[in-house]
């Protein structure tokens, strides 16, 4: 479902829960005199659905925001990142994770946006012990360096794809796991999946003394 809908489903259930409420506080005493009960049936429904449309929006901003303050940080500059939602994975299915626009004079923007399934990956890992990390979740959080590379002015893929290979361990420190964690991830996206990358992303200068090697003491290959 769309934000937008459960946004709007969200407040309209939260605001008939309070107009129910209100009616009973404006008229508690019926035409004999008697109190009426609060009509906890019909406040409590829709304040508990509304509740259940709520979580998932929150959880989703929280995610945002974290994801967007670990780009920023990669990306030396204020960025944004944005989660699809598993409506726009239906409606809107493209074959990269993540993705960000360059504007007209060739500039990427400095807004991510990241498909439903990677920012699930993402959530799983964020929130584990980062242990027994998966594939998929190792991925996820490559995709996260790799689009922050590209909003740090990288434009070229192969560029950015070796910026972020170099910069996967401090993005992982930034989500939570340890040194250890976060070298066994970096490792393992530089062993099993950057060689089965498509060509474009990778380059024989992204190695230790090559030219793409930028030297950093968190580097995969230090
Ligand atoms: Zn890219």
């Amino acid at each position: 479902m769309r934000r937008g809908v459960l946004l709007t489903v969200a407040l309209g259930l939260g605001l008939l829960a309070l107009v129910v409420t209100l009616r009973w506080g404006v008229a508690r005493v019926d035409a004999l005199g008697r109190v009426r009960p609060f009509p906890v049936m019909a406040v409590g429904m829709p304040a508990a659905a509304a509740m259940l449309c709520a979580i998932p929006l929150i959880r989703h901003t929280q995610l945002e925001a974290r994801l967007a303050s670990v780009a920023s940080e990669l990306a030396g500059t204020q960025v944004t990142v944005r989660c699809e939602t598993v409506g726009e994975a239906w409606l809107e299915a493209h074959p990269e994770r993540g993705f960000v626009r360059f504007g007209a004079d060739g500039v990427p923007e400095r807004h991510a946006v990241i498909t439903y399934d990677t920012c699930q990956d993402l959530a799983s890992w964020v929130r584990s012990d980062h242990r027994g990390t998966t594939e998929d979740q190792v991925i996820a959080v490559h995709v996260l360096t790799h689009e922050a590379m590209h909003m740090r002015g990288l434009v070229n893929e192969a560029s950015a794809e070796c910026a972020a290979v170099q910069r996967d361990h401090r993005t992982a420190r930034l989500l939570g796991a340890s040194d250890d964690q976060a070298h066994d991830l970096t490792r393992g996206y530089l062993l099993s999946v950057y060689p089965r990358m498509p060509e474009e992303y990778r380059s024989v200068e992204c190695a230790p003394g090559g030219s793409m090697d930028e030297q950093l003491e968190d580097s995969p290959w230090a």
